[in-house]
Parts: C-alpha cells; sequence; structure tokens
C-alpha cells in the first residue's frame, strides 16, 4: 500500500502512523518527497485495511500497489533509481559500458583488457574469479586469487570492478575485492544468496535468468531490495527459446517492459545474449534505442586462447570500434557515453 499523506502532515505524525503500521505485523516504509511524505506498508493488505488509514486526517490517499513485487515496482517509486557503481552512476543520463573478460585468467590477461577496454571508453570492469560452469570440467575461475587480481588491477587502471557471486560463503570476501556483486543467471532464483546480498549496500547487478520469466526477474530483485539494499542493476542475458542459432535469445521486450515496471536501472548482455562475437555489435546498439541504461559486453585480450567463453569475447580493437559507433546510438536515445 502507498500512503500519501496531507503537505501539513510532521515528521511526528508520519512516525506515529509509521508505529501503527509495524504494529500490525506489517512493514512500514518511509519515503520523504520534496511535497509530499508519502509511506509505504508491506504485507497482507487485509490487515492494512483494518487500521482504515484513508479515514485519517493527515492521509490525503491509500493506495494498493497491484504489482506482485512492491519495493522495485514503479508504483512504489516513480522516478527512476540511480546506482552508485563506486562513483560512477548507473541509470541516468549517461549510459555506462562495463566490460571486461568472462573470466580472469591471470593479472596480466586481466590488466591488459582492462586498460584496453578502459581506453575506449568503458566506465567499469567485469571478470569472474568464481565461474558457475555448465560442466564440472571446464574451467571454474581462480577464485580468491582472481578477486586480488581483479581488485588490483581495478585499482591500478582506475575503474570499478563487477565480478559474479555464486554463494552465501563467499559474499564477505567478494565485497571486499569489488565495487559491485554479479548475481548469474544459474543463481537468480538461489533466494538465500539474494537475501544475503540484500543485507550489504554492494550494488548487485542481477541477471536474469535462462528460463525466467521478466517477473521472475523482479521478484527476485524485490528479495535483495525487502532485506535492504535498494543498489539494484537489472540484466538481460537471453533466454532459453526453441532457437538454437544463437546460444540465448537476447529478449528485448524486457527492456520496455521493465523500465515501465520498476524504476531499477537496466543493462543488457550481449555477449551471452548471442554467445557470438560478431552478433554483439548489432544486439548491443539494439539495446541502446530500447531503452537500456547500460551494457554488460566481454573483452579478452586474446579471445582464441580465453578458458571461458572465447567465441563471444570481443577483441579489445572490436571493442574500441564498437563504442565508436555506439555513440550515434547513445545520443539518439538522449544520452552520453
Ligand atoms: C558471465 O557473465 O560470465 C556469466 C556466467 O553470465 P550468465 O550468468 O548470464 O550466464
Ligand atoms: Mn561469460
Amino acid at each position: 500500500m502507498i500512503i500519501v499523506l496531507r503537505p501539513d502532515a510532521t515528521k511526528s505524525d508520519a512516525d506515529a502512523l509509521l508505529d501503527k503500521i509495524e504494529a500490525a505485523g506489517l512493514k512500514p516504509l518511509y519515503m520523504p518527497g520534496s511535497e509530499r511524505t508519502v509511506l509505504g506498508a508491506l504485507g497482507d493488505e487485509r490487515v492494512l485495511g483494518t487500521l482504515h488509514l484513508e479515514n485519517h486526517p493527515l492521509v490525503e490517499s491509500v493506495t494498493p500497489v497491484l504489482a506482485p513485487y512492491k519495493l522495485v515496482s514503479r508504483e512504489m517509486r516513480p522516478h527512476d533509481t540511480l546506482v552508485d557503481l563506486n562513483g560512477v552512476t548507473v541509470g541516468g543520463e549517461q549510459f555506462v559500458v562495463i566490460a571486461g573478460p568472462c573470466a580472469v585468467e591471470s593479472y596480466e590477461q586481466t590488466r591488459t583488457t582492462a586498460e584496453a577496454v578502459k581506453a575506449a571508453g568503458a566506465r567499469a570492469m567485469r571478470g569472474g574469479a568464481y565461474k558457475p560452469r555448465t560442466s564440472p570440467y571446464s574451467f571454474q575461475g581462480l577464485g580468491e586469487e582472481g578477486l586480488e587480481i581483479l581488485d588490483r588491477v581495478a585499482g591500478e587502471v582506475g575503474l570499478p570492478a563487477v565480478t559474479e557471486v555464486v554463494e552465501v560463503a563467499d559474499v564477505e570476501q567478494v565485497e571486499a575485492h569489488a565495487s559491485a556483486f554479479q548475481v548469474g543467471a544459474r543463481n537468480m532464483q538461489n533466494f538465500r544468496l539474494l537475501k544475503k546480498l540484500g543485507q550489504s549496500r554492494l550494488p548487485v547487478i542481477l541477471k536474469r535468468g535462462m528460463a525466467a520469466k521478466v517477473d521472475d526477474l523482479l521478484m527476485a530483485a524485490e528479495y535483495i531490495l525487502s532485506e535492504g539494499n535498494p543498489n539494484v542493476i537489472l540484466c538481460e542475458r537471453g533466454i532459453k527459446t526453441f532457437e538454437t542459432a544463437t546460444r540465448n535469445t537476447l529478449d528485448l521486450n524486457a527492456i520496455p517492459y521493465l523500465k515501465a515496471k520498476s524504476h531499477l536501472p537496466v543493462v543488457v548482455d550481449p555477449s551471452h545474449g548471442t554467445g557470438i562475437r560478431e552478433f554483439v555489435a548489432p544486439m548491443a546498439k539494439a539495446a541502446v534505442a530500447c531503452g537500456a541504461d547500460g551494457l554488460l559486453i566481454e573483452v579478452h585480450c586474446d579471445p582464441s586462447v580465453a578458458l571461458s567463453d572465447g567465441q563471444q569475447s570481443l577483441y579489445p580493437e572490436q571493442f574500441a570500434q564498437l563504442m565508436r559507433e555506439l555513440e550515434p546510438f547513445v545520443a539518439a536515445a538522449g544520452r552520453t557515453l
């Protein structure tokens, strides 16, 4: 429920109402605005009905949030959320490109790639230290050593770093080394992990599960926000369909849908979305055109020897060309690169 207070309601009036909401066993939310204070009450709406807040002299209106997800919905928060990625704002006027290798393989590989993507205009870098692979025999990532390399390179090159966290036990370790957590497609509904990340304030890039509906992605994001972390970036990375010509089917419908239903920023990963290097650039441009706030792109200093996802990783010069080609698309979308 969204409870809009009258303009003359004071902070102590709001506190009294919040206490009443809490005493009824509902989760109270305080959202002060420049003209009006808005309160939220999350939980069983039948219980809220028994409070009869609509009759309170300082309450202007009481509106139910119809969406099943509450905190992530635009009904609850009409304005776009800006997520601060260690000094880089995602969701605002600037279109943010995050680029780097699928996996951290060595210091040299990470550093060379990071320098190249920074020179081409990336605002943040990526690199997995913990890799959830389809096969147990594939490279699983360097683990803590990978995090240390990523952290060192991020500091040397001057880019915030994004890296995947695959389990609850690793959260503190990843938090100590990265500027944002990435939750992979295979973990989108790992609710214990989502709740744990909700207790942090580090941004979370939440990737859509490969067999998840967009509403499932929003419900997964709700787990993180409901624990108190508002810094969530949604990521469309392609889904499984009957189509096998490409690794996944990048669902661009999801972008305007997510932007309409939620205030959270949305980034697109055309690398996993297509699985084919040549298709990354056209789908990246399409993502800009349909309203994405940024891109997550795999780039490797030498994709021919990459330990994971080489076939979809861009060569540094291809990434630099893509960044040049993106400019008019970003300008047409009314943003800056
Ligand atoms: C990745 O970003 O390298 C990755 C494993 O992505 P996803 O979880 O989308 O498959
Ligand atoms: Mn990958």
